[in-house]
Formats: structure tokens, sequence, C-alpha cells
């Protein structure tokens, strides 16, 4: 019976209509050792021969019967007759009689008679007999006959990854080929008028196709065989095309974007073609909302959503373990691990979310960090993050410091060094500068100065850069002593010229902050808590008093004030598209984007770090790097960033606490 949800359903209710509709049969198939790396064994296999097949030599020199031995000595040999010689691979033509050796070469076969192997070492041969100087005892350096597998000995079961040690265990017994699970053939299709293939060149309005390309590979990390078929424009025929073909040469169809409000009426017009046609037709999960799925002509066709974060949720949840099922990975393939979440998390209500985190080690365990804002345009959001976070219908809101479990994208690899706080060129050339010694792990995390504060108190952060200024004008040690932090010291970095971005040739004519309240300039602010707003606020509070009138109301004259970008980069880029006449940042990255630049002050960028951290090699290594010559020369090249005479400088934080 044809069954269609146009309204969202949740993640159980799509997952129980999809297996009501959808019954996926696993299929299996003959593969040739030299193919099965990697595959899954569908049938328990045995062996079909003993290994080693015959009585083999381990050690080089004289089968023997060990009975004859017994008398040597080390000064009173025995003595034998040599009846032939035996190499590896020799068929067996010789035997032995009483009194009797024969030359043996390892991996040769015992000759009848004999039941032990004297090592050559031990022996000194003539023409046609040996000296025995030491006694072997029945079966020494003889390998038997299935001592190492047993014909009819279970080898491998269903269920089993194939790796090059089963292969090897298969190649010893003769088993030329193995029965595995057949790799599901999944078709994938991009939908989209903006999307260009990887390679060719990118017009203005355009973008990549993230979506084929990281979808093709997910497909083949669970167990899959991807087949790419295109990108199909915006148009029914196109769509319809590719569909219909994979529809023919797959077991699963993929497409992506199009779900969403005008053109996903296609793709759902398209897919009920067949029987029994759109099954789901949104589902409540975060990110992944528009999402489509449908069975044609017993196959299932999933409808993507065209944001690459959304697009890779929804095939974790959906696609990925019937992929893994139908290929025969049974387990789910996720490590998880439990953390406290860092920052406070909102989640949507009614939805189940898959939020995306950082993970690091804390003092007492791990801690999440959420990768904030609206993230299902990121790709960044998947691919510099360790997890993600599941959190059901009924949760709103996770509290900082929440104990919550993190689902990881692979093992988690702990860092060599761990940089949290606000993110600077600078840092990332201290970083370049102690690469060029040796390799190692870096993770930064750009949560702004006070998160790295905060994240060197719960002793997550080995270093944390910061630039926090407090009404007395000065940088760091003041908010430092608010926060009353202990377990650190504070290392004097270098200085940052910032100052007023402004398009190139200030067509606006902007001279100062006093500028920011004229009617015909907006600007761009930055995030609450970091240096450089509070920076703003400051000479804003200084036009305030002049004026007489109070900050909230100054403020809520200047358009833009509470637009937020959380980086130097997004204000220039602000600067850069239009969308800002003005915004206060570094230099460097007025310089980076070719636009013009009204020096207001010089800020002290330091690094706050723990004491407990301060004899890791990292850290140490980071430390002779700041205050290396190279480092002052090279960060000399970037505009507006310099050393001065107190980088370097190490303030103890205990006595002004
Ligand atoms: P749609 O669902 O088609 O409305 O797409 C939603 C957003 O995802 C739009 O910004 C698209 O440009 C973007 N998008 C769609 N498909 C892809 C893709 N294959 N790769 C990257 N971005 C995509
Ligand atoms: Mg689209």
């Amino acid at each position: 019976m044809r069954k269609i949800f146009r309204d969202v359903v949740s993640v159980e209710k799509a997952l129980e209509e999809l297996n009501r509709h959808y019954k996926p049969e696993r299929k299996a198939e003959f593969v040739d050792l030299l193919n099965a790396t990697g595959r899954i064994v569908a049938e328990d296999v045995y062996a079909i021969s003993d290994v080693p097949p015959f009585d083999r030599a381990t050690m080089d020199g004289f089968a023997v019967r060990a009975e004859d031995t017994f008398e040597a000595e080390e000064d009173n040999p025995v003595r034998l007759r040599i009846a032939g010689r035996l190499a590896a691979g020799d068929k067996l033509k010789i035997g032995i009689k009483e009194g009797e050796a024969v030359e043996i070469a390892t991996g040769a076969a015992i000759p009848k008679g004999a039941n032990a192997v004297v090592m050559v070492e031990f022996t000194r041969s003539y023409n046609s007999c040996v000296d025995v100087f030491k006694p072997v005892s029945p079966g020494e350096n003889v390998m038997s006959a299935g001592s190492d597998i047993m014909t009819g000995e279970l080898i491998l079961r269903r269920g089993d990854r194939i790796t090059h040690r089963e292969i090897g265990v298969m190649a010893a017994c003769g088993i030329k080929s193995v029965k595995v699970f057949k790799k599901p053939k999944v078709a994938v299709i991009s939908t989209g008028n903006e999307l260009v293939k990887v390679g060719e060149s990118l017009e203005f309005g355009r973008i990549y196709d993230v979506n084929s390309y990281a979808i093709c590979s997910a497909i083949e990390e669970n167990g899959g065989k991807s087949i790419f078929l295109g990108i199909a424009k915006d148009r029914r025929e196109e769509i319809e095309k590719l569909v219909e073909k994979g529809l023919e040469i797959a077991d699963i169809v993929i497409t992506s974007g199009g779900t969403s409000a005008g053109v996903g009426d296609m793709i759902y017009e398209i897919l009920n073609r067949w029987k029994p046609g759109v099954i789901v037709h949104g589902v409540a999960i975060k990110p992944g909302k528009p999402t489509v799925i449908a069975v044609c002509n017993n196959k299932p066709v999933f409808g993507l959503p065209g944001y690459p974060t959304s697009a890779l949720t929804i095939f974790e949840v959906f696609v990925a373990p019937l992929i893994r099922w139908l290929s025969g990975i049974e387990h789910s393939g996720r490590n998880r691990i439990r953390c406290r979440i860092a920052t406070k998390a909102f989640s949507a209500e009614g939805r189940r979310e898959f939020l995306p985190v950082n993970v690091v080690k804390s003092s007492d365990g791990f801690s999440a960090y959420p990768v904030s804002g609206s993230y299902s345009g990121a790709i960044t959001a998947l691919a510099f993050t360790d997890g993600f976070v599941e959190i059901p219908e009924d949760v709103v809101m996770l509290e900082e410091g929440e104990e919550i479990e993190v689902n990881l994208y692979s093992e988690l690899k702990p860092a060599d060094l761990v940089v949290i706080g606000s993110n600077c060129v600078g840092v990332e050339l201290i970083l370049r500068l102690m690469r060029a010694k040796e390799s190692f792990k870096a993770k930064i995390i750009n949560v702004g100065s006070t998160g790295g504060m905060l994240a060197v108190k719960r002793g997550e952060a080995d270093i944390a850069g910061m630039h926090l200024l407090d009404e007395s004008g000065i940088y760091n040690e003041p908010v430092l002593r608010k926060y009353c932090i202990k377990n650190a010291i504070l290392v004097k970095g270098y200085l940052r010229e910032q100052g007023i971005i402004l398009a190139k040739g200030n067509p606006k004519g902007i001279r100062g902050f006093e500028d920011f309240l004229r009617d015909d300039v907006t600007i761009i602010n930055r995030n609450k808590g970091s240096g450089t707003r509070i920076l703003l606020d400051m000479f804003l509070k200084e036009i305030a008093k002049k004026k007489g009138i109070g900050f909230e109301e100054l403020v809520r004259k200047i358009r833009g004030y509470n637009v937020e970008a959380k980086t130097h980069s997004s204000v220039a880029v602000a600067v850069l598209s239009g969308r800002a006449d003005a915004g206060l940042g570094i230099k460097s990255v007025a310089t980076q984007y070719n636009l013009d630049f009204i020096p207001v002050r010089a800020e002290e960028y330091d690094f706050l770090i723990p004491k407990d951290r301060l004899g890791k090699k990292h850290v140490r290594l980071f430390l002779e790097t700041l205050n290396s010559d190279e480092f002052k020369r090279e960060l000399e090249k970037i505009d507006g960033l310099r050393v001065y005479d107190k980088t370097g400088e190490i303030i103890e934080l205990k006595k002004i606490s």
C-alpha cells in the first residue's frame, strides 16, 4: 500500500517506514584472494588441507633417528652414514635406517625413518659420514604435518574483515577464492545549477560540488561501491534521466540538493513515478530536515539535503547503516567517548540534533567543544571536528559541564599541543616554525580570549592566546586577576596593530570612531567577549561621555553594532564585499585583503599557559620559538605584527591574585 508523509516525521518513524517498504537483501560472491582485502567473509571458511602438508625440517642440518644420537657428547661424537641430501621442494626418494642421516635444508620434507633434525652447528660432516656432537630428542627441529592448521579447522568466520593476515592463512591452505558479501552498488547524483565539478573553473556565483565527492568516499568507507553519475541541473528531465540510470545499475540511489521548497517538489514528483515512491518527506533532525526517502522498484532512493553537513549527517543516520549491513559490516564503526560539554549548547526542540564537537583532554577526563554558529553550510564543521553529540528531541539545552557521549569519526589521537583561545596568524607562524624542526599534531580551537582563559582554568589547553582589555586600559593581567586564574603563568607575546578597516580608498571618508555614528555608515562588530570588541566599546564610551549621553543610547545609533563577526578575517571580508563600511580589526588582515586601515592602538597578544604544562616538550618548543630571532624576523614580514621588549617575559599570576 502506498503511504506518503508530507509532514516531518521522527528519525524512528522514518526508519520504520523504510523498513516497512524495503527489505534489504544481502548477496554474496566469490572473489579471488588477490581482490579480497577489506571484504567481509560471508560464509565460515574451513581449512581444506594441512599446514604444513608434511613433516618439515625447521633448521638446516641432518635428519636422523633421535635414538641414534642419544649417546652423542661434545668430545665423543656419534658417527652416522650420510644416506643422501634433501633440499626444500625435493620429492622424497630416500629413507633412513639405523645409523644413517640425511643432509637436509630448512623447509624440506623429513625422510621416512627420521624423526628429528640435528642442527648443522652441532655436526661435522665428511664425504660420506657425519659426526653428531649433541643428542636430539624425537620431534626436535621438525614441524609435523597439520601442526599449524589441521584440515577441517575453522579459519575464518562469517563477518570477519579480511586483512593481509586472513589472506595469508587462506593462501597457506590453498584456498584460492573466498565467499564475501557483495558490495552494494550506490549511485550518486548531485543536483543544482550552481554546481561545478572539482577541477573545472569556477565562475562567479558557482560552487564546487562537495557532496558527490564526500558521499562517494563515505560509501566506500562503509563497504559500498560508489558510482558517481554526475551533476544534474535543476531541470526535471536531467534529474529524471540520472535517477532512472541509477535505478537501472545500482542497488541504492542517492541524490543531494533540491529537496527544499520549489525544486523540491520536482524530486518528489520524479520519485513518485515508481511504486510506492516517496515514503518520507521531511525528518525531525538537525541538520538535515529537508530529506526525502523513497522506494522505487524495490530500491531505496535517498534525497539528501544540499548543504554538505546536512547531507553527510543524513547519510550517517539513514544510509551508512544500510550499506554496512548489506556489505556485511555489522558493527556501527563509531567509537564513543564520555565527555563534559565545554560550553552551553542550545538545541532545537522536537528535532534530533547532531552537534559536531572537538574533543580535548581535560584535567579530569575529556571536554567536548561544540562547533558553534550555523553550521549546516560549513563543511569544516565535519572535517575538522572529532565527532558529534546526538541530542535527543526533548532536550533543548546542554548545560556547560554536562556529561555527554561523543560519537567519534575515527580513533581519538591526542594532540601533542592544544591551543585554545583567540586565533592569530602569529600563532600559526610559531607552529609553522616549530614544524620545520619536528613534526607534531596540534589542535587549534578558536573560541576567543575568554574561552581560552576558561579552557586553561579547566586544564584543557596547553596554551591560550589572549588579548583582553579591561577598563584600566591594561591588557590581560587585570582580567586574569578578576577570573582568579592561579594555575597558570602569562607569557607576554607580541604586539598587533589594531585599527579601523575600511574599503580601498576610503570612499566614505571615515576618519575615526565618531564617524561610526553617521547615518550613511554601517559597521561590522566583533563577537562579545573578544578583545577587539572591548577595545571598540572603550572608545565608544569615551565618545558617549564627551557627548553626555549613555553608552547604550550611543550604540543604538550605530548601524551594524549588533552584527557580529567571529574573526578578523570575516570583518575584512564584510568590508570587502560592501556589507559594512568599517570595522575594528588587525592590520595584517586589512593588508591581506588590500583594504585601507587607520591605526588606533597596538594590542598586547599574550599566552596563558597552565603551570603543569610548562614542562611539556611542545610547550617548551613553543616558548623557545616565541623568543627566537627567526620568529622576530618572520613576524615582522606580517604587516602590523611585531615583537617588543616584553616579548617572552613571564608574569606569575599568583602574586597578583
Ligand atoms: P538545495 O537543497 O539544493 O536548496 O541546496 C542547499 C544548499 O546546499 C545551497 O546553498 C546549495 O548551493 C548547497 N549545495 C547543494 N548541493 C551541493 C553540493 N553537491 N555540494 C556543495 N553544496 C551544495
Ligand atoms: Mg539546489
